[in-house]
């Protein structure tokens, strides 16, 4: 009998396929397993080391010629932590102390995760996952488990958590969702699925235990609905459904290089949020125009010391080149809130949202920040770089920020080395702050991008990851609106250029308002562009300043959503939303 069961839909679409349980329970291996001496047993944790290595450098191979480039970087993570010496060093000791090569194996890879997990953090929690999924890899090697076979036919990948090489590992056209009984939005099956546009829902907790290996599911990513087994009629309405989201699909694929620009002639530039300069490829196979935010704090976290100036670089030079010739907007680091990095032995704080992050470090550890700008403008060299500082609230901010711009230009000539004087300096506007005295800022910067992803949790004061109080965080709030008018109008008045880097550009009815207000660059998770671009070419300037006049009226946020709905729900560009 079918059964229905709702979860957090978090990359939508719709997929139909046959459960394949990931996640595999080693128990009865280890129960079976007859280890031999010490001495054979760190042998063969050495072998199987060595031959995971292999096997992820094969896979990492075939990714980069796909063009898979962050599935293939994530791997890459991963082989670094078989490669790990410290990872060697405890799996012998733990060895020594049980006698069984996979359960020591298992055992060094659960006390590396365990401290990450300790760090109450979900970026942290989620690396631990990859540590756990790296231990189980090389363990299931010393046991002879063989990884799930990929059939032929569409899965949807099932677990309480998901091993992000699982869904690395596997062909894209070979998945057709992601169901997690627990995970979070920003763990790494889910980057990876959401790069690869992957249906997926999460949080179903113990609801999971109703389905199993092999049962046929369909799910709806953007409901976070789920039928287990369903009926010959649900079948049918879903197949429908799915055929017209391959034919929007193929829509979306032929704008790809049609300009975002709308009936009467106004154009935006579309832009990628990225994490890595390896995602840069992926984003332009969506239409990206260049990116409009590189997170350059992965760089920073995917490190175990502060990377060099030159490591920056050749990270920042890598998107910059890709890019070729569009703009590439390198945020300096945004490390605190979430964003914890453990080798800046930063003390706990109390509400690190409102503490010692992003910027305020930057500005007191120029032993960070010098070379991390050094980077930037020597990137410069290589295409259209811009560099762009987060969380300011003040002008006295950004009046130090050209200082150190300048002094690291002094350095950069002393050193010999050369850079970029047309490297933009912009800022994010993420504090209700920068939006308020964005008349004064605008004096001091070339560009505004506006964060509302913080700008909405910090006008409201609603946490923006905070399941409880979601349904107030709402980016039409009309006073946030007001926030990013002004920010919008504060840019124009001083002729410089304004964008929006926040999740909220993403939405094709935020757009057109964001149009009518005269913002100029959209950036956005790469496979939202084209129902963005599909939305702005559907209007024309004044139907959007029309719009825009109507929703400035309005009181509630709740009502401009619906009331944008109803106007533009017609246009071709709505399907789906
Ligand atoms: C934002 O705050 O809107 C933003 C883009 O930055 P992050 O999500 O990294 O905080
Ligand atoms: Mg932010």
């Amino acid at each position: 009998m079918a059964e229905q069961i709702r979860g957090k839909g978090v990359i939508s679409g719709i997929a139909v396929g046959k459960v394949m349980l990931a996640g595999q329970n080693l128990d009865g291996y280890l129960a079976a397993y007859k280890p031999g001496s010490v001495a054979e047993e760190q042998g063969k944790a050495e072998a199987a080391l060595a031959a995971v290595t292999e096997n992820l450098l094969a896979t990492i191979d075939r990714l980069r010629k796909d063009e898979q480039t962050e599935q293939a970087a994530i791997l890459e993570a991963h082989r670094m932590m078989v490669q790990d010496p410290m990872m060697a060093e405890n799996i012998k000791t733990k060895i020594e102390a049980c006698g069984s090569a996979p359960q020591g194996i298992l055992d060094a890879a659960n006390e590396q995760a365990q401290i990450f997990e300790q760090m109450e953090d979900e970026y942290f929690a989620a690396r631990a996952i990859d540590l756990r999924d790296v231990g189980k890899r090389v363990a299931k090697y010393v046991l002879g488990v063989k990884e799930p076979e990929i059939g032929t036919g569409q899965v949807v990948l099932c677990g309480e958590e998901i091993e992000p090489s699982v869904v690395a590992g596997m062909p894209t056209d070979q998945i057709a969702g992601v169901i997690l009984g627990s995970g979070s939005a920003t763990s790494h099956v889910v980057i990876i699925a959401k790069a690869r546009a992957i249906p997926t829902v999460l949080g179903i907790g113990d609801k999971i235990s109703l389905i199993q290996d092999g049962d046929e599911i369909i799910l709806d990513g953007s409901r976070g609905d789920i039928i287990i087994r369903p009926t010959e009629e649900e079948r049918l309405l879903y197949q429908d459904k799915i055929e017209e989201q391959k034919k929007l699909a193929a829509h979306y694929a032929a704008l790809k290089d049609l300009p975002a620009v709308t009936k009467d002639g106004v154009r935006i530039e579309l832009t990628a949020n990225i994490g890595t300069h390896m995602d840069v490829d992926n984003a332009l196979t969506y239409g990206a125009e260049g990116v409009g935010l590189f997170r350059s704090e992965f760089v920073f976290m995917g490190s175990t010391t502060i990377p060099t100036e030159e490591e920056q670089f050749k990270a920042y030079r890598a998107a910059v080149e890709k890019c070729s010739g569009h703009i590439c907007v390198i945020r300096t680091m945004d490390i605190g809130g979430d964003k914890p990095l453990p080798y800046l032995n930063i003390d706990p704080e109390e509400n690190p949202f409102l503490g010692y992050r992003a910027l305020r470090i930057s500005l007191d550890r120029h032993d960070l920040f010098l070379p991390q700008i050094k980077a930037i403008l020597r990137a410069g060299l290589y295409g259209k770089a811009a560099m762009m500082v987060p969380m300011v609230i003040s002008v006295s901010e950004i009046q130090r920020v050209q200082k150190l711009v300048e002094q690291a230009k002094v350095e950069l000539t002393h050193e010999g080395k050369e850079y970029s004087d047309d490297v933009q300096v912009g800022i994010m506007v993420e504090t209700p702050a920068a939006a308020v005295v964005s008349p004064l800022l605008s004096q001091y910067v070339d560009f505004f991008s506006i964060g509302t992803n913080d700008l909405i949790q910090y006008t409201l004061a609603v946490d923006r990851g905070n399941a409880q109080i979601a349904h107030l965080y709402n980016p039409f709030n009309p006073a946030v609106l007001r926030l990013i008018q002004r920010t919008i109008q504060s840019a124009r008045e001083r002729g410089i250029w304004a964008g929006m880097c926040g999740e909220m550009a993403s939405d094709p009815y935020a757009a057109v308002i964001l149009l009518g207000m005269g913002i100029t660059e959209l950036s956005m998770s790469a496979p939202s562009i084209p129902r963005v671009k599909e939305m702005i070419r559907s209007v024309t300037s004044t139907q959007a300043k029309e719009l825009l006049a109507d929703v400035m009226k309005m009181e509630h946020g709740v009502d401009i959503r619906a009331y944008l709905h109803k106007m533009l729900e017609s246009s071709d560009a709505s399907a789906g939303l």
